[in-house]
């Protein structure tokens, strides 16, 4: 399906690793010019190596300042996905003051701030655009040890919400997706012991993580026991297909919602 995203100008948060980098993939293989946004040099070098044209920035997004400024002369941007995040996982009871500035600085303030940045662009330039916030499951689910990274996902949905609210008259769409657990970096540490990613698959009706193909519990299980990330080559597809349906005009008529990408969690 020719999803017409060639031709347009996109930016990715957080594209050095995981989700953010199989997106810049994607969109770059559907023909789009990008600028991929991430905090770790040697991610984006071994990023432009692999693909090519794809416009490197390096910047810590929970540095206000930094952020302003590497974004100033970004260009004219079309399509943007606030996928930068971190997951700190602590005790309700332990939970510390730098979780929770590190986490809401990164996974809610930047995303704020860089849209401020691209949205006042697009409003300039009399353009529409379109905005996908990666939020996840845990943004509507209460998960242990989960506190602070829940909280910036909850916050997260409202704010696509309230983006959709006073830029769709300036005809840019703001959507969120909300995957389960995806087998990145992040999931890895998050969620490789075998006993606490099966009580997660028991929860999830179609009894998987997010990937690309169809896969047993067991099968996932068995990965996730010998540390194999599941699909970690692609294994993101997933989502990566939902990001870029939202950022085409194939959902033009969508707009402040938050999609799951779930196998079903948030359905129970
Ligand atoms: P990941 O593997 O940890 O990759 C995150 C990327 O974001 C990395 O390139 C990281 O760069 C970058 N990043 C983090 N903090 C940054 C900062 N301050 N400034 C600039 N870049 C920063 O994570 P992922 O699993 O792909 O997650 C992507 C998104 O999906 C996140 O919003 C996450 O909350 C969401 N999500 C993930 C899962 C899951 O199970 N993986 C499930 C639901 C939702 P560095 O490595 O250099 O810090």
């Amino acid at each position: 399906m020719d999803l017409g995203l060639a031709g347009r100008r996109a930016l990715v948060t957080g594209a050095g690793k995981g989700i953010g980098r199989s997106t810049v993939l994607a969109l770059q293989a559907a023909g789009a010019h990008v600028v991929a946004v991430s905090r770790t040099r040697e991610d984006l070098d071994s990023l432009v190596r692999e693909c090519p044209g794809v416009e490197p920035v390096c910047v810590d997004l929970a540095d206000w300042e930094a952020t302003e400024k590497a974004l100033s002369n970004v260009g004219p941007v079309d399509l943007l996905v606030n996928n930068a995040a971190v997951a700190l996982l602590q005790p309700f009871l332990e939970v510390t003051k730098e979780a929770c500035d590190m986490s809401f600085s990164v996974n809610f303030r930047a995303v704020i701030q860089v849209s401020q940045i691209v949205a006042k662009g697009m409003i300039a330039r009399g353009v529409p655009g379109a905005i996908v916030n990666v939020s996840s499951q845990a943004s509507q689910r209460a998960l242990t040890n989960h506190t602070v990274y829940c909280s910036t996902k909850g916050a997260l949905d409202m704010l696509t919400k309230m983006m959709a609210l006073e830029l769709g008259p300036h005809k840019i769409r703001v959507n969120a997706v909300n995957p389960t657990v995806v087998m990145t970096p992040m999931g890895r540490a998050n969620w490789s012991d075998p006993h606490k990613a099966k009580v997660m698959l028991d929860r999830i009706p179609l009894g998987k993580f997010a990937g690309k193909l169809g896969r047993s519990p067991d099968l996932v299980l068995a990965w996730v026991r010998v540390g194999v990330g599941v699909g970690a080559r692609g294994g993101v597809g997933n989502v990566v297909d939902t990001i870029l349906f939202l950022l085409s005009n194939r959902s033009s008529m969508t707009t402040g919602s938050a999609l799951p990408v779930d196998g079903g969690f948030l359905a129970t």
